[in-house]
């Protein structure tokens, strides 16, 4: 039976990606090694970083004096190397969501954390946005998208210092201005490659403003120094990540799939507003993820989630299961996952309204 794959990472990759990766797994063109063979400063792995880092500038229109890194760690790492890097006296956050609390966690060692604004009082189901960030930080941290709870924030916020996000989950989705940057990062394992590497991008004047003495593999300027190969690299998933680049670029870049996700994610919404047994979970249309949509059982309902979820899983609908802080379901709509999938979950979810209500 054919697997509509929802997770909510590591997720559905392209087809490309996967199919190429394999390839190479197997032999890196012809060169008689597998790409998990060869040496990360050889002129083969050369090409394939810099063609990766490249393909970023482009399809996210980075502008000049920005870096791309690819490194290890996961956006957990720089939780950390985010404070270390741009946190003299106070850094202000917005406190979206699971991620922002562990980022915010990780600030608090370097000293004052000013969370401006929280959705918290509402279990994460909105976007603040009536808030001020004060002057005197030294930046402010977002995350733009909440996998957890199913919130998205789509504009880009104005703000009179340097702006850091953690876009992990929704890089690629749909342009991003990154002008309006200092940094942004994200582990890759949603909509870039298998997990392992992460992406920052990173303004170079913005950085070497802390007084502190910055461990090695801490700082930003040695990655930028050393163009990523300071250490070992994950090889492996950066040959991922740059297949991946390719497909978006092929899929129209960042504005072709911002219009397939928008187009999967109204499909999603109107299906669970429609449907009498189900309801979202984030209420205002304007905070509502597109990549991963969040909804509950009505209340008449909710002792039938445990059936829809064995329904679904039985048609073929993998991970659906929302994260035990929200409950109900999540079905995540990333880049990779194709339309037909959106409509088999519409099926399935029409198929058991017909049996229950
Ligand atoms: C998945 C996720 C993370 C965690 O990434 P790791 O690579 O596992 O450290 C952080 N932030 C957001 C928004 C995420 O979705």
């Amino acid at each position: 039976m054919k697997k509509h794959n929802f997770y909510a990472g590591p997720s559905i990759m392209p087809q490309y990606t996967v199919d190429k990766t394999a390839e190479a797994i197997k032999e890196l063109d012809n060169t008689g090694l597998s790409v998990m063979e060869i040496s990360h400063r050889s002129k083969e792995f050369d090409q394939i970083i810099k063609e990766a880092q490249q393909l970023f500038k482009d399809l996210l229109d980075i502008p000049d004096g920005y870096h791309v890194l690819l490194l290890g760690g996961g956006a957990s790492t720089q939780f950390l190397m985010v404070p270390y890097n741009f946190f003299n006296k106070k850094a202000a956050y917005l406190n979206t969501g699971n991620w922002a609390k562990k980022a915010i966690k990780e600030a608090k060692f370097f000293g004052d954390v000013d969370v401006v604004a929280s959705s918290e009082d509402k279990n994460f189901t909105y976007i603040p946005r009536d808030y001020k960030v004060p002057g005197d930080a030294d930046y402010f941290h977002i995350t733009s998208n909440n996998t957890i709870y199913g919130t998205e924030l789509k504009e880009d916020p104005d703000v009179n210092m340097p702006l850091i996000a953690d876009m992990s989950s929704d890089i690629l989705s749909r342009p991003v201005d990154v002008s309006k940057y200092d940094l942004i990062y994200g582990g890759a394992q949603k909509n870039l490659a298998p997990a392992g590497v992460t992406f920052v991008i990173v303004k170079e004047e913005a950085l070497g403003k802390v007084d502190r003495p910055i461990p090695t593999m801490m700082d930003y300027q040695t990655h930028i120094k050393k163009e990523s190969l300071f250490n070992t690299p994950p090889v492996v998933p950066i040959y991922s990540a740059l297949q991946t680049l390719k497909w978006v670029k092929q899929q129209g870049g960042v504005e072709g799939m911002n219009k397939i996700n928008n187009e999967k994610a109204r499909m999603m919404y109107e299906e669970i507003e429609r449907n009498k047994l189900f309801t979202p979970n984030i209420e205002h249309e304007q905070d509502r993820s597109i990549m991963n949509v969040t909804f509950v059982m009505n209340d008449d309902y909710k002792d039938l989630e445990k059936e829809f979820l064995d329904f679904a899983t039985e048609r073929g609908m993998i991970g659906i299961k929302g994260h035990r802080s929200v409950g109900g379901f999540r079905a995540s709509l990333y880049n990779a996952l194709p339309k037909e999938s959106v409509q088999a979950l519409i099926d399935v979810m029409q198929e058991f309204e017909n049996k229950k209500a």
